[in-house]
């Protein structure tokens, strides 16, 4: 089936509007029109090739709410007109011991992202994202979107959503602990918002003073100005658990500091130059930890949206058209984004 999308044909280049083909759904597939795409800082570092290994065209998306269109003779569970979402992963090896223990994003051989990895049904040379009027999704990757959320609101959470609801939940947030996040963009506001609906006592870490009054809107009960020394000094020693989404390469120490003994710093942000190395003794003198985490598998993401359905959390979006992408990006670089960007897909 050909599809309008828009891509970028080189790292150097605008996206630009570009004709892909999806497969006709097989027997376990479902196809899907897409109505919105959320914008994460991954799209801007894939389609600019920050990573090293993007392949082109790139078509960006992977935080994609749609309707569905047509299923395969053996899809059960899903029907033409259900709201579903598909995040970053579309398929795995579904035999590793990671993939058997519902964690596909940690599958052994590496899991097909929704766009940029080898595309094992052909359709293209890759497999291309939601920036896209359509895609064809095998149901075992398929989520639910309950019908109570804005479907604008709720595309983000196929990524900032279960990045930040993962650790979150791995590292038993709840009543009683302490948790920082660091960075209110995309990722950091799901984060204030998740761990605040879990009950928990939070504080924001931002390099932006104007954000101040709006993280206190979105849950957090404290905020700090990380640029400031004396307020990071205010909150040494302080916390069980911090979430770190920034995506920009930063001294790591500070944040340490605010952790209690045994406290645990979790990476989610994944710049493409790496962090000023981090201080061994304070580590050792508090036995504190520094933790990487990366997106969720399937069972937990449907159990994250079923949370937000539960609690009626949404991402804060601002609505762009399709030809608004590369405004949008640039605009996410300077952090001029309240918090998420949400492709219209009506509009291409
Ligand atoms: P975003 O919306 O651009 O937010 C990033 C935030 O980081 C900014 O709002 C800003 O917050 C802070 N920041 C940016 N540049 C900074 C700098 N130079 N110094 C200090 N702080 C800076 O991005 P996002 O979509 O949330 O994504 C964040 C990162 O997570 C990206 O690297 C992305 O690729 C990565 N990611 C990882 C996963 C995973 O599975 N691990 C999944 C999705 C995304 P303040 O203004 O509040 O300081
Ligand atoms: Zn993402
Ligand atoms: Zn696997």
């Amino acid at each position: 089936m050909p599809t309008p999308a828009y891509a970028a044909l080189s790292a150097t280049t605008p996206l630009v509007p570009y004709s892909i083909t999806r497969r006709e759904p097989g027997p376990k597939d479902v196809a899907i029109e897409i109505t919105h795409c959320g914008v994460c800082h991954s799209d801007l570092h894939f389609a600019r090739n920050e990573w090293k290994m993007t392949p082109y065209p790139c078509v960006p998306g992977h935080e994609i709410v749609g309707r569905v269109t047509k299923v395969g003779a053996a899809v059960r569970g899903f029907k033409a007109g259900d709201r579903v979402g598909v995040g970053c992963l579309v398929d795995s090896c579904r035999t590793c011991e990671s993939c058997r223990a519902g964690l596909e994003n940690y599958c052994d051989t590496g899991f097909t992202m929704t766009y940029g990895s080898p595309d094992a049904h052909q359709a293209g040379p890759h497999t291309f994202g939601g920036y896209s009027k359509a895609i064809t999704v095998d149901q075992d990757f398929v989520l639910r979107i309950p019908e109570s959320l804005n479907a604008a609101g709720a595309a983000p959470l196929l990524c900032a959503g279960i990045t930040t609801y993962s650790p979150l939940r791995k590292f038993g947030v709840g009543k009683g602990t302490r948790v920082g996040v660091v960075g209110l963009g995309g990722l950091g506001h799901m984060g204030v918002k998740l761990a605040a609906a879990m009950g928990a006592e939070v504080t924001l870490f931002t390099t932006s003073p104007g954000k101040a009054e709006d993280a206190k809107r979105l849950g957090a009960h404290r905020v700090v100005i990380s640029k400031d020394a004396g307020q990071m000094q205010g909150a040494a020693n302080t916390l069980h658990f911090v979430l770190n989404t920034v995506a920009a390469p930063h001294d790591l120490n500070p944040f340490i500091a605010t952790l209690r003994r045994d406290g645990t710093m979790c990476l989610v942000g994944a710049p493409d130059r790496p962090h000023p190395p981090l201080e061994l003794f304070p580590m050792l003198f508090r036995r504190r930890a520094v933790v990487g985490s990366l997106i969720g598998g399937l069972k937990e993401t449907q159990e994250m949206l079923d949370f937000c359905g539960a609690h009626g959390v949404t991402s804060d979006v601002e609505v762009i058209p399709m030809a608004g992408i590369n405004a949008a990006f640039e605009r996410m670089l300077k952090g001029d984004v309240k918090y998420r960007f949400v492709i219209d897909l009506a509009t291409l």
